[in-house]
């Protein structure tokens, strides 16, 4: 359990952790389409070698926006799980509670301040 926080304030994060899963989600679609687009425009643009340089630089930042929203839409997947599993807001380095401040800017946080700084 964590005795430290609410009902009510678990449920606020709860909701926080929710719209941010959804909203990452959306922006992780859109960005693999478009990635998607990006390739095959690359794929025309070999048969005409000229301009494929200058694309690359877009496909990487592409994927790289992707990778990090799979990782925090991971992030904040384990976080609902824990919250739901009564083992949430506990640093996971020093046992200490998190204090809600941080949760609400963070949900997903796994460390106190300290321990992540
Ligand atoms: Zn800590």
């Amino acid at each position: 359990m964590s005795p430290h926080l609410t009902a009510s304030q678990k449920a606020l994060l709860s909701v926080e952790l929710e719209q941010h899963a959804l909203a990452l989600r959306t922006q992780l679609a859109a960005h693999l389409h478009g990635q998607s687009r990006v390739d095959r425009a690359n794929e025309v643009l070999h048969q005409d070698n000229d301009d494929a340089s200058q694309r690359r630089p877009e496909l990487a930042v592409a994927a790289a926006l992707t990778d990090r929203e799979q990782v925090e839409l991971e992030a904040v997947a384990q976080a609902l799980e824990r919250l739901h599993g009564g083992h949430y807001g506990v640093c996971s380095t020093c046992g200490s509670d998190i204090p809600f401040d941080r949760l609400k800017v963070q949900p997903w946080a796994t460390q106190c301040i300290p321990c992540a700084s």
